[in-house]
């Protein structure tokens, strides 16, 4: 339930308000916005006495969030959200925001390498993953915390921020001490346990689609981390299962737009996980961009013939650096800016 203000409503009436919510039991969260302030009512049981908080000084009127999820929902929020990092990129806020990097950090002179090319490039994100949910137990896992510090090393020579996977809530901890980003993998999008401690740590979350998950499933998801106080959540869409073989995934971008209408929350896509494919990444990764996407995750390696996992759907970096000119062109095309680069330059070569 939201509490609408009316747009003269003074602080001593929105302070009311809030108290009156929790008196009855139920936590506030107040809202301010460019017109008027809203106030969230979170708990609602089904029992809310609406027409007590109608008729207080200063309240427009009540609005029903119709939709299972809630804070997530447009009804709840209209203004987009914008995920802002320490390195000074934002997610959500019309500008297009670059991911890459490795499947995995396999060792410094990897990341680092590859973090070095990336930057210049136009991306403002590293991923790498030190925790890996492999389909085989006995594939290669991830470093582990090693491979944490080592993201951390790239960070510190690079300026990029970082992005990668905890798995479980053991690697939550030493994931959130060292990411700018804790992403939470297709495979776990519905562990709401690590949802919920996810969201306690405070930090930006990425949260991927589990691959037989509808877009209200994602969205619920979405709702555990808001549930605890984090609002800062980006969603990812990275394919989900279909019935053809020719690629290892179905990226549906349809849920670009859908994810939009439905919510405020900044949305992604992932190329590289979505198709499978090196040379289907590139024509899925523009595409994306065209459908809306705030931004993208692709994978990168220097060496992807040696890649200890996911090589067969990683760009060689020449690719990736090809990639950023045309999807800065697109970009532009509808309206749209690519995040500024971390070395002063435009990402688009002057031509
Ligand atoms: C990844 O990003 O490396 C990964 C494992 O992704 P997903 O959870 O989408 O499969
Ligand atoms: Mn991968």
């Amino acid at each position: 339930m939201l509490i609408v203000m009316k747009h003269d409503a003074s602080a001593e009436e929105v302070t009311r308000v809030v108290d009156v919510i929790e008196e009855m039991g139920y936590e506030a969260r107040p809202m301010p916005g460019k017109q008027r302030t809203a106030i969230g009512l979170v708990g609602n049981d089904g029992k809310v006495n609406a027409d007590r908080l109608e008729s207080l000084p200063g309240v427009l009127e009540i609005i029903h969030v119709s939709q299972p999820y809630k804070q997530v929902s447009r009804e709840w929020r209209e203004e987009p959200t914008i995920v802002q990092l320490a390195n000074g990129t934002r997610i959500g806020g019309g500008e297009v925001v670059v991911m890459a990097g490795p499947c995995s950090v396999e060792s410094e002179a990897q990341i680092v390498g590859i973090a070095h090319s990336l930057r210049e490039a136009g991306a403002t994100i590293l991923r790498g993953g030190a925790f890996k949910p492999r389909t085989s137990p006995y594939a290669f896992q991830g470093m582990g915390e090693p491979g944490l510090k080592l993201l951390a090393k790239a960070r510190e020579e690079t300026g990029m921020a970082v992005v990668t996977e905890a798995l479980d809530e053991e690697s939550l901890a030493r994931v959130a001490e060292y990411a700018d980003i804790i992403q939470i993998g297709a495979r776990n999008m519905q562990n709401f346990s690590l949802l919920r401690r996810a969201g306690r740590t405070g930090k930006p979350i990425l949260l991927k689609r589990g691959m037989a998950a509808t877009v209200k499933d994602l969205l619920l998801s979405a709702e555990y981390v808001l549930a605890e106080g984090n609002g800062q959540v980006i969603l990812c869409e990275r394919g989900v299962r279909g019935f053809d073989t020719h690629t290892r995934n179905l990226l549906d971008l349809t849920a670009i737009p859908v994810v939009k209408s439905l919510s405020h929350l900044p949305i992604i896509a992932d190329p590289s996980h979505g198709t499978g494919l090196r040379a289907k990444v590139i024509p899925m990764a523009r595409a994306a961009v065209a459908a809306g996407a705030d931004g993208l995750m692709i994978e990168v390696h220097p060496d992807p013939e040696r890649a200890m996992s996911d090589g067969a759907q990683s760009l060689y970096p020449e690719q990736f650096e090809e990639l950023m000119q045309q999807i800065a062109v697109i970009a532009e095309a509808i309206g749209r800016e690519m995040q500024p680069s971390l070395t002063g330059r435009p990402v688009r070569a002057v031509v």
